[in-house]
Order: structure tokens, then sequence, then C-alpha cells
């Protein structure tokens, strides 16, 4: 078990693209941080950097108390799962679990008691003498789990570990690696496109998007408390609603005649003002008017989609809530409103 400390860390590939902006964070001895965004945005770079498979090109990096900069990745005592397993076809579950270690020497009753250890972790003994083909796509990334946990590595790395799977399978296996590694202890660091994996599984999250860190916080503290309208948008199903509006000194951002709200101190000129689409609801009295045009069913709740002083805007009601196209009046819940700088997109 390790922390890691990322100082400065800056990639630049050889053909000059800065993939990632000098960079710097800690993870805590424990911690599962989920690096999460777009395609693009340089999160496989970043882990790839950890775990030694790409050059830093300036900064430094720290496995425990050790600069692991120009360490070999085999010497970084670091396990990594991809999304495409990476199992030796030919080999048994077994073999392809206790693979790495007979690499490294250790004796084959010692492999033997760390593969049925893992195998009982992770219900595959069942599956030992069976090869990767013969396994669901589920059990495979399992196996790959076990190959990574035989190795008691200080850190584990996983890169969209889940995207090989269906939805239900993915539900079930992000709740899974997530358990895992609370028993086990170890630092993880999780790369996913998916907010939801992200919002689901992570102590922290760290948002990128371009090669730039947007934010690093919990989960309840980047949705509550989005640093930009980048991480508003990005997390969060639907996203958060943004209203251009502005602000004349009156300390009201006006979006159109009758569409006002409370301006912060801070908020000067053009605004958007940002609304999670939960934070509404319908109330006969409410200020608030929104014209719906389409209703989508989710079961457990619907989504009303449309418009508000002219801008497009959702809104999430409760299934039992009764929702139809046409004109309804909403309700803000409290403290619910988000102010934007519109050039920059930071938080006001
Ligand atoms: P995805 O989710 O699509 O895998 P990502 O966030 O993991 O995206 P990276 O693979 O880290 O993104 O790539 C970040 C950026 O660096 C991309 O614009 C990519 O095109 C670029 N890039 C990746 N590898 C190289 C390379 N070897 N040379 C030049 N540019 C590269």
């Amino acid at each position: 078990m390790a922390k890691v400390t990322l100082e400065q860390i800056h990639k630049v590939y050889p053909n000059g693209f800065e993939a990632v902006t000098p960079s710097s964070f800690d993870i805590p001895d424990g911690e599962f941080v989920v690096l999460v965004g777009p395609s693009g945005c340089g999160k496989s770079t970043l882990l790839r950097m950890i775990a030694g498979l790409e050059d830093i090109s300036s900064g430094n990096l720290s496995i425990g108390d050790r600069v692991v900069n120009d360490v070999d990745p085999a010497d970084r005592n670091i396990a990594m799962v991809f999304q495409n397993y990476a199992l030796y076809p030919h080999m048994t579950v077994a073999k392809n679990m206790g693979y790495g270690l007979k690499n490294r020497g250790v004796s084959k009753e010692e492999i033997a008691k760390k593969v049925q250890e893992a195998a009982e972790m992770l219900d595959l003994t069942k599956y030992l003498d069976r090869r990767p083909s013969q396994l669901s796509g589920g059990q495979r990334q399992r196996v790959a789990m076990g190959r990574a946990i035989v190795r008691n590595p200080d850190l584990f790395l996983f890169d969209e570990p889940l995207s090989n799977l269906d939805a239900k399978l993915r539900n079930q296996m992000r709740i899974e690696i997530r358990a895992l590694q609370r028993r086990l202890g170890v630092t993880a660091i999780y790369v996913t496109h998916d907010q939801v994996e992200a919002m689901t599984m992570a102590d922290r999250i760290i948002v990128l998007n371009e090669g730039r860190i947007e934010q690093i916080g919990t989960p309840t503290e980047i949705y509550e408390n989005p640093a930009s309208t980048f991480v508003a948008g990005f997390m969060g199903a639907p996203p958060m609603n943004l209203l251009k509006a502005t602000v004349n000194g009156s300390g009201t951002a006006k979006v159109t005649d009758g569409l006002e709200f409370d301006a912060p101190v801070t908020a000067e000129g053009d605004v958007l003002v940002g609304i999670r689409p939960e934070d509404l609801e319908p109330a006969e009295d409410g200020a608030l008017q929104m014209d719906v045009q389409i209703v989508e069913e989710l079961g457990a709740n619907r989504l009303l989609h449309g418009l508000m002083g002219g801008q497009a805007f959702s809104v999430s009601v409760p299934k039992q809530q009764a929702a139809q196209a046409g004109e309804v009046r909403l309700r803000m819940k409290s403290g619910a409103t988000h102010f934007f700088n519109p050039g920059t997109g930071r938080r006001l």
C-alpha cells in the first residue's frame, strides 16, 4: 500500500502535442481516485505515466516515499487492469492468475495458495481449470482482477476496465471492484469517461479537460459545487441547466422579464445561472414557468425537456408527479442556484 504524489507532472508527446499540462495532486494511502473526462482529455496518458508505460516530460512522480520517474514499470509494484483483460488464451484461469508470480520465481506452493485465496475472494474457484474463452466477460474481468491481486501491489491502476461489459454487468462489477478495493485497502487510480462510475466508485474524483485538471473533490463536492461550467455539464445526467442572464447592480440575475434569480455579490454583467434538473419541483404557485415539449419516462422519475425564458431547460420529477407537455409552473428548492462567468466558465 502506498500514497502517490504527482508534482507538476507534464506530458508533451514527441510530435509536440501537450497531452497533460503540469499537474499536481496527492493520493493518500488506501484512497480510490477516479480520473474522469471526455475522450482525449489525457486521462490514459496520466495513468500510463504513473504506470511507467509512458515517459514523464517533466515533474516528479512518487509512489510511497520513492521518486519513480526512472523506475522500470516492473519495479514499481503496481498492478494494472485494462478493458481488454489481456489474458493468455492458451492458459487456464489459475495459470493466468499465477503467471506474474511464476515469472518472479515465487514457489509453486506459494502461487497455488495466493491463486486460491484470490479465486475465493472473486468467486472464481469453480473456474480455475477453464480457459478464458470458456468464461463470460464479467468472469474474465474478475480473472484480470485476480491476476492483479495475487501480486500484493502497492497500487492498482484501472484503465476503463468495465467498458466491454453490458450495462447490468458493469453495475455489478462496479460494486465488486469497489468492495474488493476497500477490503484490500490498496490505493487505486481508476480511469473512466463515465461520470456515473466516477460518482459511484470514487473517494475523490479528478475531472480532466483538455489535459488540465478542472476540479478535484469528493463526488458530493464535485456535484454540489462544480468549479466550472465544464464540470457542471459533465457530472450529472441530464447535465446542469445553464441559463444566460445579466446582473445589473441590483443583485438579481435577469434571464428575461419575469425570470430573475438572486445573484451573489461577486456577480456582475453577463452570467450563467446553473440549476440542476432535480432542484426544481412542480408547484401551482411556483414562480418559474417552463414550456414542456417532451416528457421522458425513466421509471423512477420523469424528465421534462423544454424551454425556460426561451432557453433549453430540463427538469427531473419523481414518478409520483404527473407530467405532460405544455406550460408548467415550478418552484426552486432553496440554495439551488449556481453562478458562472460565461467567458471563463469558472464559478463565481
Ligand atoms: P480516451 O478516453 O479516448 O482513451 P484519454 O482521455 O485517455 O482518451 P489520452 O489517450 O490520454 O486521452 O490522449 C490524450 C491526448 O493525447 C489525445 O488528444 C491523443 O490524441 C493524444 N495522444 C495520445 N497518444 C499520443 C502519441 N503517442 N503521440 C501524440 N499524441 C498522442
